[in-house]
C-alpha cells in the first residue's frame, strides 16, 4: 500500500504494538491523528509516554477519560487489588482482559474520525501470539467495522497491520519502518509498568523479549 493522500486516526497507548502502528500509519497516510485513553489502567503514565511518542512523530494526540470502565469491571488491569494471572488459565481468559475495552475505544476513535472527516482507523490488535482476547480477533474487528458504518452512516475502514503478526514480526516491522530504537526504548508493554525492556518477568515482558530475541537472531 502506498500513500493514499488520505488521513487516519490511530489508537495509541504507548506500547510496542500501537507505536509501531503509528509509524505504519505515517508511512501510508498523508495526515495522521492519534487518540489515547485513561481508563483506570494500572500504569496510567503510559498515556504520557504515548504523548511524547506522538510529539516526536509530529502527530496530534488527544487523550480521553473513560473512568467508568474501571467502575463497571472487575479485572486485574484496572483493579490493582486483583493479582494478575501469570499465564492464561486453561478454562477462561486471563484476568487482564478488560471486557468491552476495544469496542469502546474503537467507538470513540470512530466518533473522533467522523468529526475530522477521516475514514481510516488504525489499531494494533493481533490474534497471533496473544492471550486469546476476543476483541483482538479479526472477526470482531470486521463486525465492529460494519456496525460503526451503520451507526454513523459513514464508511470507516479499520486497518489492523499487526493482525497476523507475532511479536517477532512486529519487531521486524518496526525495524523496516526505521523506528526499532524508538519502539525498543520509549514504549511501555510491561504489566509492572517498567518502560523499554521492562521488568523482564511478567507475561507481557516475556512475550516481548522472546519475539525480540527471535528477531535479532534472525537478523544476524
Ligand atoms: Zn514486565
Amino acid at each position: 500500500m502506498s500513500k493514499t493522500g488520505k488521513s487516519a486516526v490511530v489508537l495509541l497507548s504507548g506500547g510496542q504494538d500501537s507505536t509501531t502502528c503509528l509509524y505504519w500509519a505515517k508511512k501510508h497516510f498523508e495526515k495522521v491523528y492519534a487518540i489515547g485513553f485513561r481508563y483506570g489502567q494500572r500504569h496510567e503514565f503510559e498515556v504520557e509516554l504515548a504523548q511524547k511518542i506522538a510529539e516526536q512523530a509530529s502527530v496530534p494526540y488527544v487523550i480521553h477519560e473513560i473512568q467508568t470502565l474501571k467502575k463497571l469491571s472487575r479485572n486485574s488491569l484496572t483493579n490493582s487489588d486483583i493479582a494478575m494471572d501469570a499465564e492464561k488459565p486453561a478454562d477462561s481468559l486471563p484476568n487482564t482482559f478488560v471486557p468491552g475495552r476495544n469496542m469502546i475505544f474503537l467507538n470513540y476513535a470512530a466518533v473522533y474520525a467522523y468529526s475530522l472527516g477521516v475514514h481510516n482507523i488504525v489499531t494494533g490488535v493481533s490474534q497471533a501470539d496473544y492471550s486469546g482476547y476476543p476483541d483482538c480477533r479479526n472477526t470482531f474487528i470486521k463486525s465492529v467495522n460494519a456496525s460503526l458504518n451503520l451507526a454513523m452512516d459513514y464508511e470507516f475502514e479499520i486497518h489492523t497491520p499487526l493482525m497476523w503478526c507475532d511479536k517477532e514480526a512486529v519487531w521486524q516491522l518496526a525495524d523496516e519502518l526505521g523506528v526499532f530504537d524508538i519502539v525498543r526504548t520509549q514504549t511501555l508493554t510491561c504489566y509492572n509498568g517498567v518502560p523499554a525492556d521492562g521488568c523482564g518477568h511478567c507475561p507481557a515482558c516475556t512475550l516481548r523479549a522472546k519475539g525480540l530475541e527471535k528477531y535479532l537472531r534472525k537478523k544476524q
